[in-house]
């Protein structure tokens, strides 16, 4: 019997392995990447499995694998199972989740971590008092370049600040070097992304009453080796609650017993400002904490990895991707902000990564808290199912009062101003000038979601819904019809408002700059700044404009839901949202979840100092849930009727829906391939599976390619799954044309 590996080459789109023999005396481990030969060429690919064979009774002759990559494996024992767990549910390959798991400069055949020469006494040496008798007195550089390593102890110094800043020669170490009293060896050097800067350390806050009940639930759990994974913690807590001080001081606990923890955040959140107070409560152990978010370089990235693989790092803050962080021994995972839609990975492999906390929770039997002030629907079931525990905090700590939210019906608006297209209502107007005139600063927000058209009558704000899902109806232009992308039902367009009679009823809306224009037309001489995709473009633009409008340089900011999240501006009284009404006409069944949740977190902005702050929110349909609720402030209520409508419509969270798109540059393959598709998956469609009839997708052509869908829902995702598996096994596709699957789909684009 002889030991071989499985290995799953990089790039393969099956999830087959080839075996390979392992030399004796080299080291692998499931996780290990290894070069090895392949087809006459060297593959690089992640060893999945350990095994013994009998070479004796194979009819072929099993090649040896080359090369270990690094000095250990790259993914642990339970990131593989996580990987292929993912794999199986988001129907995705396990190669393709393998190489979201890594760094990219982690995928090559070299380890690319930053090495550098270190100088140092040997163990030996150090313990030796006498040692230093052995440099002739006359080398007066070699005696003073050994005192100053003595001094450093273990660790040296760099060759680099040898011959560098502390101004040695190469041929003095050499000279050391030769008599066996240093060393120079290679280390691994990181690249730090915060450069080196210094935090001062903050103290644990005392908990309140309310985060004291929390604080102790966690901990009951945290930090511990469990027998089975505990059931997660759904947080429910207001902005202001001191949730953040909550995680603080649970993850304090968990290293204090040894493990490791998680926090995800979501990527518009981790702001410099969010990492340092993770940075600063742990100053004394800050290289335990790496920090993973998209601006990092890929080397630091890389780095702060290795970091985590090498077990110097603790603790990992980090967006979505930080979910695959290989620590081991985990005793706590947070997301914060859980209802967040940018945990979803919209491109493959498409997974949500606050599931796949709770799926990580189980395999590695660890606790997970999901934070947030407007949970997601999913999680609010599961607390009421009994999946998840319930944890509250209702308070503010700072006891101050959410702010004022008013609502203004802008059909009486549209009315009042003469029709044709109302910006600002006069209410707004007024408040605009009143804080103009204190000197005290506003933000508008412009929601921008939602790309096609809605209909939407601005003279009594009648929108065109399904009869079917209550979902807002998507009208195509080309062939002049309104359809709903959720259940494929679709009619004419009315010619004139069913309601009122009025004819222009296609709502086209208006962006940023049309509003910049209008304010500064109405305030004359503000300083107005606009915060959007396209004045942004520039490196660090947004930070400047940040900066200038906390420094008072800036009266009005306009801008888009990028900036609705974590900004803390004392000195704003006033929040505009300008159109609230724009996510709630999209095709989506969460739209009225966004737009509450969206409500919610604007309302956050405004009276965070001394002042006490006011919400104007206009709108066409000021009756909706979603905002007489968020202007309540009241999640439980709103959670409640948006649940039973989702039963009731058998929408998601009571059934998993899965997102089929073929795409292609030519609309009738696209559209061929996907009725084909759509004729195999109903041969055998297993009855559990509802599923739509094929459909253009509601954005029917972008960045040139025409798209068309097909839903399916289920109450088990694993029918959906393994359905689509098996039909897939046999189909093939034009070359120009890409299938997509997205389990759990956020959006129907
Ligand atoms: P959340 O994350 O729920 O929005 P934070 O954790 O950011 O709330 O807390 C809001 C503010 O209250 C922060 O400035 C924080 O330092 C402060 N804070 C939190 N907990 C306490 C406490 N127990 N005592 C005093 N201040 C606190
Ligand atoms: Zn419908």
């Amino acid at each position: 019997m002889q030991s071989c590996v499985k290995v799953l080459i990089d790039g393969s789109s099956s999830d087959l392995s080839f075996s390979y023999l392992i030399p004796d005396g080299m080291e692998v481990a499931p996780g290990s990447r290894v070069l090895v030969p392949l087809r006459g060429r060297e593959a690089v690919g992640t060893v999945m499995a350990v095994e013994e064979v009998d070479t004796s009774v194979l009819s072929y002759n099993m090649k040896p694998v080359r090369k270990v990559v690094g000095s250990q494996p790259f993914l642990t024992p339970d990131l593989l199972k996580l990987a292929e767990w993912i794999s199986g549910y988001y129907m995705c390959s396990i190669e393709s989740v393998y190489r979201t798991m890594l760094p990219k400069p982690a995928r090559g055949k070299e380890d690319k971590s930053k090495k550098a020469k270190q100088v140092r006494l040997p163990a030996g040496v150090l313990k030796d008092s006498a040692a230093g008798e052995r440099i002739p007195k006359t080398a007066k550089k070699q005696v003073e370049a050994f005192e100053v390593l003595r001094e450093a102890g273990e660790g040296g110094f760099l060759l680099s600040e040898m011959t560098g800043v502390k101004g040695f020669g190469r041929s003095t170490i050499s000279g050391l070097e030769d008599k066996g009293l240093v060393e120079v060896v290679d280390v691994v050097v990181s690249r730090d992304p915060t450069g080196g800067q210094t935090f001062v350390a903050s103290q644990p806050l005392t908990p309140n009453p309310e985060q004291q009940v929390v604080l102790d639930k966690i901990k009951k759990v945290s930090g511990k080796n469990l027998e089975k994974a505990p059931k997660p913690i759904l947080l429910y807590g207001v902005t202001g609650s001191g949730k953040t001080e909550v995680y603080l001081q649970s993850i304090q606990h968990v290293l204090e017993q040894g493990m490791g923890a998680i926090v995800l955040v979501p990527e518009i959140a981790l702001t410099p400002q969010t990492a340092n107070r993770f940075k600063q409560r742990f100053a004394d152990i800050q290289d335990q904490v790496a920090i993973l978010h998209s601006s990092l370089s890929e080397g630091e990235r890389h780095d702060e990895w290795k970091k985590i693989l090498n077990r110097k790092a603790r603790i990992v803050i980090g967006a979505r991707s930080a979910i695959f962080s290989p620590i081991e021994n985990l005793g706590l995972i947070v997301v914060d902000e859980e209802h967040e839609n940018s945990y979803k990975q919209d491109t493959n492999p498409r997974y949500q990564a606050r599931d796949l906390a709770v799926v990580r929770g189980v395999l590695e039997k660890c606790p997970v808290v999901l934070g947030s002030a407007t949970p997601s629907l999913e999680s609010w079931k599961n607390v009421e199912s009994g999946k998840y525990d319930l944890a509250e905090m209702l308070l503010r700590v700072d006891d101050r009062k959410l702010p004022l939210i008013r609502i203004i019906d802008m059909k009486l608006e549209t009315r009042k101003q003469g029709g044709g297209l109302t910006i600002l209502s006069s209410k707004l107007r007024e408040a605009i000038e009143a804080r103009l005139a204190d000197g005290e600063q506003t933000i508008l927000f412009l929601n921008r979601r939602g790309f096609s058209r809605s209909m939407l009558c601005p003279q009594c704000g009648y929108v065109a819904n399904c009869r079917h899902c209550a979902s807002t109806m998507t009208l195509h232009q080309h062939d002049d019809k309104l359809v709903c992308h959720i259940c494929g039902f679709s009619q004419l367009p009315p010619r004139k408002c069913p309601e009122c009679g009025a004819k222009d009823i296609v709502n086209s809306g208006f962006g940023t700059e049309r509003v910049e224009s209008v304010l500064k037309e109405f305030f004359k001489g503000a300083r107005v700044a606009r915060i959007d995709t396209d004045t942004m473009r520039k490196k660090n633009a947004l930070r400047d404009t940040l900066d200038a409008f906390r420094a008072k340089k800036i009266d009005i900011i306009i801008g888009t839901q990028m900036i609705a999240k974590g900004l803390h501006f004392p000195n704003v009284t006033l929040v505009g949202m300008l159109n609230a009404d724009v996510g709630l006409h999209i095709p989506d069944i969460r739209a009225g979840e966004r737009t509450f949740q969206l409500l919610t977190q604007v309302a956050g902005r405004a009276g965070r100092g001394e002042l006490e702050g006011e919400v104007v929110v206009q709108t066409f349909t000021p009756h909706h849930p979603a905002i007489q609720f968020g202007r309540h402030h009241d999640f439980i209520g709103f959670a409640e009727q948006e649940l039973a409508l989702r039963k009731m419509f058998g929408h998601p969270p009571y059934v998993h829906m899965t997102l089929i798109t073929a795409r292609s540059k030519h609309q009738e393959r696209a559209e061929f391939s996907l009725k084909t598709l759509h004729l195999r998956l109903a041969r055998d469609l297993p009855e559990e599976i509802v599923m739509t009839e094929p459909l253009p997708s509601p954005l029917v052509k972008s960045h040139d390619q025409w798209r068309f869908q097909v839903v399916m829902k289920a109450v088990n995702p694993r029918k959906i799954a393994t359905h689509i598996r098996t039909v897939m096994k046999d189909m093939t596709f034009p070359e120009d044309v890409i299938v997509t699957f997205d389990m759990d789909c956020y959006q129907m684009s």
